[in-house]
């Protein structure tokens, strides 16, 4: 039993339920509507011939098309398997110093798992009482920070002014921006590019383009940043993305019209749902993303979780410090949201009485 006290030991991190069968699922942020039509016409005609060679180590399909996307040249861009693998490389990359890298107590519940495995000392530095970042927490000494904007699970985003005073505090190490949730109505932080050779901005395939079943992520940032973060990849896989997965990302990308009908058509549907929360008594901070984390001014989350469960509906929930009171509910179509309120009603009726 000698070896297990040379084992790496993680606590690791618990990513959502993906229940099989028909379920109303609103637990993991995922988008309601299909990939961009194009994705399928493509797929469909798929020349599998090509998979019998390896795919392109560069990834230069997709990142030719984000850079043109973006208004960046290709050298500026980093792709990975989905934003984790992207983060994952970014802290492998650019945290190794002894200091401590900073981030919110309450924020996308990986980043103390990468540290943790990589052995970055970390601080979690608390948000205030509205779930708001302090910028001036973020100007002690550290080895980088790391921001989620819109931040998760809270979805209240940051304006740039905040962004650029952190920037501005840590020019010195190297501050991600994460972004997974930006294109539900906030304000990337890459229009800051020019200016902060410190920051790497991080965003994802995931959310706004509806393929978390692909799993793409990128980083962009200035040409060193990414030439570092490259020569780390290259050390540990040289082939992270599948042959078909640059194309179909690529594909997405070229169809800005259609993500933007999507990202509208959520706005929307998220913009209804808040008004029909507070209707029924919740409580939140203005969400900026495709989820709101919600609060019942009488009744316990851990109650209305378990009962919208038993009732095929899934929300996240974390018994957490802070956020115990808290359920996150992901912004699905307008007819799964008619669902979702009408049970509420009935579950929180049954909880206050
Ligand atoms: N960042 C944040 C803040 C997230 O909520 C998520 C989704 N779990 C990710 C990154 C990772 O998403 P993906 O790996 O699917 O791109």
């Amino acid at each position: 039993m000698n070896w297990e006290s040379n084992v790496r030991k993680v606590v690791p991190y618990v990513p959502g339920e993906q229940p099989s069968g028909k379920v109303i699922k609103l637990n993991t942020n995922e988008n309601p509507y299909p990939p961009a039509p194009g994705v399928e016409a493509l797929l469909k005609n798929y020349d599998v011939s090509v998979l019998r060679k390896y795919p392109q180590p560069d990834c230069r399909t997709l990142v030719e098309a984000l850079a043109a996307k973006y208004n960046v040249k290709p050298s500026q861009v980093f792709v990975g398997v989905g934003s984790d693998d992207v983060l994952a490389m970014a802290f492998l990359t650019f945290f190794n110093s002894d200091k401590s890298i900073l981030f919110p107590d309450i924020t996308y519940s990986f980043y103390d798992v990468w540290a943790s495995l990589f052995k970055i000392p970390y601080k979690q530095i608390p948000l205030d009482d509205d779930f708001k970042i302090v910028t001036s927490d973020y100007k002690a000494e550290n080895g980088g920070v790391v921001i989620a904007n819109p931040n998760a699970p809270t979805g209240v985003f940051m304006g740039l002014d905040g962004i650029r005073e952190i920037l501005d505090a840590n020019r010195d190490v190297v501050c991600i921006v994460d972004e997974a949730y930006v294109d539900f109505g906030a304000e990337s932080a890459l229009s800051l590019l020019p200016e902060y050779d410190n920051l790497l901005v991080i965003q994802t395939f995931s959310k706004s383009r509806s393929m978390a079943g692909l799993r793409i992520g990128y980083a962009i940032g200035s040409e060193t940043m990414i030439k570092y973060l490259n020569d780390v990849k290259y050390s540990f896989n040289s082939y992270t993305m599948t042959a078909l997965t640059l194309e179909l990302g690529a594909e997405a990308v070229r169809d800005d019209e259609y993500f933007k009908a999507t990202c509208e058509k959520i706005i929307k549907t998220r913009e209804n749902l808040k008004v029909q929360l507070r209707e029924l008594g919740f409580d939140f901070q203005d969400s900026k993303t495709n989820f709101i984390f919600a609060k019942h001014k009488s009744v316990s989350a851990e109650y209305i979780f378990t009962e919208l469960k038993k009732r095929n509906i899934y929300v996240r929930y974390w018994n957490k410090p802070r956020i115990s009171e808290y359920l996150r509910i992901t912004v699905g179509t307008d007819e799964e949201c008619d669902t979702l309120v009408v049970n509420l009603k009935e579950i929180i009726a049954q909880g206050e009485k």
